[in-house]
């Protein structure tokens, strides 16, 4: 009887386990951490030439002028490509290179990667030098268990993960390297519960409301206008007509926890009047009041018609009340994604853990990571309204 394929790899990779805690003990020992970006082309030669010798084709990518970018940190990010011996797709594995600061309490040197009680540790032993050598290990073993192998394989190690991704996915993305005909399938190992086929996300829009007011004493406050009162509108006006229009709203995404299955709204701080000094408190009229909002977005939402509809809310104010002025400005703001929940690669990965460990999900992440772009702050022009008559006329009867 003919042996399962699928099997002999699973085998193959089995038999290479040490040398799977070795490579990501390799990885681990390369302190690159960002910011400010330590240590990125000694680590993404390492991984060039491993595949090199593998028969891979190895491009080094330089993010030149991204941000972080410098002499002495510069952002290289390595590609390897490896042609198979017949036509067929494209799958990339994709790993970032860069880890955060390891920060205090560490009972180890972080970067010694020590093996203790069949453990790893280390900064990046899970996020996601692991998830790195573990595409590398699979994709050498897929090559040697394998006579005639369709298709194209590619490992890359990117930079700048942690930041934003500027010098990394994004520049690379930006330039074609993952998309067709080049590329058919991404698979990104990055660390989210072992059972998870993590297909998409939700967006983000982050921006400060700025409500504008006019400084007096606070024992006349009839001589000013009260940015926070302003603030106060804008909060009611989101929890009458808002808040119950975003609960309504329901996604098709198989988003966990099941309560991000709906559009949300956070506050995530509000700040008005003037600063206090310790034991006195602010005494004047506030002349303004910032308040920072999160919301998350559907794959059936646009970005414009999210942020339309606070703008919406805000003009109808500027029409309605009194005095009000506003600024906003965005913060950060990340698209809605989900790949195709019954395509090949979350089939197949779904397929292939339930056969390892017996379960599987496929799941939609409620947050959003990678593929992030910060935007430059940029002010609106406070709008202003002029008085309207009616309110005019009875201040003068
Ligand atoms: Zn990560």
């Amino acid at each position: 009887m003919a042996s399962d394929p699928t099997e002999d790899l699973f085998r193959t990779i089995d038999a290479r386990r040490d040398e799977l805690v070795e490579l990501t003990r390799e990885l681990i020992r390369f302190p690159t951490v960002n910011p400010p970006g330590e240590g990125y082309r000694p680590c993404a030669q390492y991984i060039g030439e491993r595949m090199r010798s593998r028969g891979f084709a190895v491009d080094y990518v330089h993010a030149a002028g991204t941000p972080g970018d410098s002499e002495r940190h510069p952002r290289i990010n390595v590609i390897a490509r490896r042609e198979g011996s017949a036509p067929g797709p494209c799958v990339h594995f994709n790993s970032h290179i860069d880890v955060v600061q390891s920060g205090a309490g560490w009972t180890m040197d972080p970067f010694a990667a020590v093996v203790k009680d069949g453990r790893v540790y280390g900064r990046g032993a899970c996020d996601m030098k692991g998830g790195l050598a573990a595409s590398i290990i699979a994709v050498e073993a897929l090559i040697d268990s394998t006579a005639v192998l369709p298709g194209t394989l590619e490992i890359s190690g990117t930079v700048d993960e942690e930041s934003g991704g500027y010098g990394g996915v994004h520049y690379l993305a930006q330039r074609g390297w993952f998309s067709a005909p080049r590329v058919d399938h991404v698979i990104i190992p990055e660390p989210l519960n072992v059972d998870r086929v993590c297909i998409g996300h939700r967006g983000v829009w982050w921006a400060e409301i700025e409500t504008h007011g006019r400084m007096a004493h606070g024992s006349m406050p009839f001589l000013g206008d009260c940015a926070v009162r302003h603030m106060h509108a804008v909060l009611d006006r989101f929890e009458r007509d808002l808040y119950p229009k975003l609960a309504a709203r329901h996604t098709d995404m198989p988003v966990v926890p099941p309560g991000a299955r709906h559009s949300t709204l956070n506050i995530n701080s509000i700040h008005g009047g003037q600063p206090e000094i310790p034991g006195y408190p602010a005494p004047c009229v506030p002349d303004s009041c910032r308040m920072v909002i999160d919301r998350r977005l559907l794959i059936e939402e646009s970005l414009d018609g999210v942020k339309g509809e606070v703008l919406e809310l805000l003009d109808q104010l500027v029409a309605e009340r009194a005095g009000f002025r506003y600024s906003i400005r965005d913060i950060f703001e990340v698209r809605p994604t989900m790949a195709d929940r019954n395509g090949p690669v979350a089939r197949s990965t779904a397929a292939a853990i339930r056969r390892v460990i017996g379960r599987a999900q496929g799941q939609v992440h409620a947050g959003a990571l990678g593929g992030r772009r910060r935007i430059q702050p940029q002010r609106r022009c406070p709008r202003r309204r002029p008085r309207p008559a009616r309110r005019r006329q009875r201040a003068r009867s």
